[in-house]
């Protein structure tokens, strides 16, 4: 230690009296989503060598810290013990991170060292887009502002914005801000106004939401906006061709919840032309809306399925060892959660066909999570279709259809929802947040009826393309809903 201080470089786990000489880069409190309360308060120090690390304080410590601690100011920290990296929703790369002891020593320190003010980590889009369901990382991007919607609360009672963002070469990646993030991002807003707003937003996660890719903030995001940096050196240096066309960032009307958006390209079709449907040459596909009623839900394949927490793809078995995995997301954590699938007939005037609907535009119809019902309804079982499920019959509905090649090979049994929204009854209310005590019969079509605001997920509609729903019986109706793995290879039973 010549310089009476280490480099964040050489910290090892050895010792817990090391000094480091720092400036505090960045600041954020983790809040509780449910509860609102501060979980801990996270900083990252940043050295002379432009390495940087996490330091996570716990409440308690937060008496003994707080007033020392000023983001932009340069210390003195001596006594600090460095541990391994969390494993997940690291917010810098780096195997090490630092915890404060009760005997640690902030000094601030008004020698101007050359520490820069800014470390980031920004990641080029197409690299983020790599990342999606990967939660070991948070990412960085920086790109120019283009545009921005308002603050909008979804039916759960979360508050969200989107932006977009543009790079150098006219690539664009959208990220939506929850909560207080997007407050903070809209106080900025006589800065993003203008033409030429870069901004570096910090600490997001990748998802892949249906087919659409995004980024979502957490905890720790920031904004920094407009800030000498050679990162937005970079993106104001344009590729050629690639001139930026619109200089003032736009704004986007969100399209208002009440049921989820059908597009107004979707072509309004009968159940009879349906079954007529031909792609003409030239045309991949056809978007379509049928309105029509359910009249019943087919109980042979259950009505959810076991699905991979990051991807809500169907877990699959693995070898012989009985255990479950996603083939999505080979490198991740195993977590599952609980995805609808729900097989149902519909009828309009002219006839009547059999469509399936996933976990998005089921929740969005039903109203409450798979979870939800398993958790309250004690006579929950994978086979016999409970209650509130039961209660879409009798619901008149947009639904709309992708026709593709594929689906209309396979579809004459059997046609994938992709969107659904109920045309409402004169006693329809007002979607309202989600709680458990809510009445599962409150007309909740938006599309945001998830309880969990990062939990939006995509399902994997393909899976059941070729399934005849009117044909196969299913042999193994006693298993219980416990009983995972069996659940897991029932669903592998049908393809
Ligand atoms: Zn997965």
């Amino acid at each position: 230690m010549p310089n009476g201080y280490q480099l964040i470089r050489e910290l090892t786990t050895e010792n817990d009296d090391n000094t480091i000489r720092v400036r505090l880069i960045r600041m954020w409190d983790a809040i509780n989503r449910n509860t609102k309360l501060t979980i801990s308060r996270n900083l990252i120090l940043l050295d002379e060598k432009d390495d940087d690390i996490h330091v996570t304080l716990r409440v308690n410590q937060f008496d003994q810290f707080n007033s020392k601690l000023h983001v932009g100011d340069t210390y003195f920290i001596s006594n600090v013990k460095v541990l391994p990296a969390a494993d997940s929703y690291k917010p810098v790369p780096g195997n090490k991170a630092l915890n404060f002891q009760r005997n640690t020593i902030v000094k601030k320190t008004t020698d101007d060292i050359g520490i820069p003010a800014y470390k980031f980590h920004c990641l080029p889009f197409d690299q983020a887009k790599t990342r999606a369901g990967n939660i070991v990382n948070l990412i960085d991007v920086a790109g120019r502002l283009i545009e921005f919607t308002e603050l909008q609360t979804t039916t759960n009672g979360s508050e969200k914005m989107e932006i977009l963002l543009e790079n150098q070469w006219s690539e664009t990646i959208k990220i939506t801000l929850w909560e207080d993030k997007a407050k903070t991002f809209i106080a900025e807003d006589s800065t993003y106004k203008n033409s030429n707003t870069y901004v570096i937003v910090t600490g997001t996660l990748a998802k892949n939401i249906g087919r659409q890719f995004l980024l979502s903030s957490t905890s720790s995001t920031q904004f920094y906006f407009n800030i000498k940096h050679p990162t937005v050196m970079d993106l104001k240096n344009r590729q050629p061709g690639r001139e930026a066309t619109n200089d003032i960032p736009k704004f986007v009307p969100f399209v208002q919840a009440g049921g989820q958006d059908i597009s107004k390209d979707a072509k309004d079709m009968t159940i009879a032309e349906l079954f007529d449907a031909k792609l003409d040459d030239n045309i991949t596909q056809i978007l379509c809306s049928v309105k029509g009623t359910i009249t019943g839900i087919i109980p042979n394949f259950g009505w959810f399925y076991t699905a991979c927490k990051n991807c809500h793809k169907k877990m699959q078995m693995s070898g012989t060892s009985g255990s479950k995995k996603c083939l999505h997301c080979p490198n991740q954590p195993t977590t599952t959660t609980y995805a609808y699938m729900v097989i149902m007939n519909v009828k309009d005037s002219t006839g009547s066909a059999t469509f399936v609907m996933f976990d998005k535009q089921a929740k969005s119809l039903i109203g409450v999570p798979v979870q939800h019902i398993l958790d309250t309804d004690e006579e929950a079982s994978p086979y016999k279709i409970p209650i509130v499920v039961n209660n879409i019959i009798g619901k008149d509905c947009i639904f709309q259809l992708k026709l593709t090649a594929h689906s209309l090979d396979y579809g004459k049994e059997q046609f994938t929802i992709t969107k659904v929204t109920e045309l409402k009854s004169q006693e329809a209310t007002d979607p309202k947040p989600f709680n458990h005590e809510e009445n599962h019969q409150a007309a909740s079509t938006s599309t945001e009826t998830t309880r969990k605001r990062n939990a939006e997920e995509s399902v994997d509609s393909d899976s059941l393309h070729k399934t005849n729903a009117g044909t196969i019986t299913h042999k193994n109706k006693q298993r219980k809903l416990n009983d995972e793995n069996h659940h897991t290879n029932n669903q592998g039973d049908k393809e």
